[in-house]
């Protein structure tokens, strides 16, 4: 971190700061230049709070020179990692495909699915229960029945399962599912965040509608930072001015999070674009530019969908996806 002092320098509080730097067990490179005077801060910075270092009369700016966040910099991981929800390994090379509907709606529909999407090239099974919407008027999920169908479809077709947790308070319902999903909206979430770094489940992060790829990995870094190392990152589309698409998919966001981040990282080509036929050329797109999997939604009828209908893949679609998707697998690009 740099410190740039301002050019009227009260001496005692100078002495007084560069002594509360080095109790803190920092170096202190200074140098004295014709216009400005600068601090050099050589250590662990990300604990240090700019915004307090900013508000002193003697310092005019604060710059950092590392990232602020530490558990999830690729410069002290170098390794990808490599993180395991039941049968399906992300971040190990192999691609996985995530399938399944917006929202469980009933027993037949999501075991169905889950027998099609399987059949066809998934490894593992999505489905909402717990749905953030819009409108409150809208379809909320079928909640704690839901999460019951999803663990029944998981047995009945061998697939790990992931579902999205909306508050806490909801965690005891997760003991069967593998893979717990924190969606775009509470990407944010910091106590939620906080209290998943306590459990030690795989967590899905989705980029949050309007939010940097730094703050996403500020907010995977609440989860490490808590001790749970098992994060996968999702991007999943950003709110632009473009309103074509439901969304704007951020492509480049996969090679850029792989070169900051050892976490793996998927997109949701569904959510991006919010129309079935794009799925497919996001999909592709994804996969060249290296990630490490996707998360499709699937419905056996997507007319008559309680939730994202538009979006939804037929399972003959999701197939030809698959099918698509590892054509190209060999000439996909790794950032690491
Ligand atoms: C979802 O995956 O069901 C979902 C709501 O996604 P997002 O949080 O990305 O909108
Ligand atoms: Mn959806």
């Amino acid at each position: 971190m740099i410190v740039i002092l301002n050019e009227e320098q009260n001496e005692k509080q100078l002495k007084h700061f560069i002594d509360w730097l080095k109790n803190q067990g920092f170096e202190i490179h200074f140098s004295q230049g014709k216009s400005h005077t600068i601090l050099g801060l050589v250590g662990d910075t990300t604990k240090l709070d700019t915004d307090l270092i900013s508000a002193l009369s003697i310092v005019k700016e604060v710059k950092r020179v590392q990232e602020p966040y530490k558990n999830a910099n690729r410069k002290f991981h170098p390794q990808s990692s490599i993180i395991s929800a039941g049968s399906a390994e992300f971040g190990g090379g192999a691609f996985q495909l995530i399938a399944g509907p917006c929202s469980i709606e009933s027993s037949e529909q999501i075991t169905q699915i889950a027998h099609d999407v399987k059949r066809t090239g998934a490894t593992m099974l999505r489905g909402g229960a717990f749905k953030p919407r819009t409108s409150p008027y809208a379809f909320q999920g079928l909640r704690d029945e839901g999460i019951q169908l999803l663990v029944d479809a998981k047995k009945a077709c061998e697939l790990p399962v992931v579902t999205e947790i909306m508050d806490i308070s909801q965690l005891p319902l997760f003991d069967e599912i593998d893979m717990i999903q924190v969606g775009a909206r509470n990407m944010q979430n910091f106590e939620l965040l906080k209290e998943l770094g306590h459990t030690k489940k795989p967590i899905l992060l989705k980029r949050g509608l309007s939010n940097t790829i730094e703050e996403l990995l500020m907010s995977a870094e609440y989860i490490l930072a808590g001790g749970n190392n098992n994060v996968i990152l999702c991007e999943r589309g950003i709110r632009t001015f473009e309103p074509h698409t439901r969304n704007t998919l951020d492509i480049s966001a996969i090679p850029v999070l792989k070169s900051l981040s050892h976490l793996p990282v998927i997109v949701d080509p569904s959510h991006a674009t919010g129309i079935a036929s794009l799925v497919l050329p996001m999909s592709l797109a994804a996969a060249a530019a290296g990630a490490d999997g996707l998360i499709i939604e699937v419905h056996n009828d997507p007319e008559k969908a309680l939730c994202d209908g538009k979006q939804s893949l037929t399972p003959e679609q999701f197939a030809a996806l698959s099918g698509a998707v590892h054509d190209i697998l060999p000439f996909s690009f790794h950032a690491s």
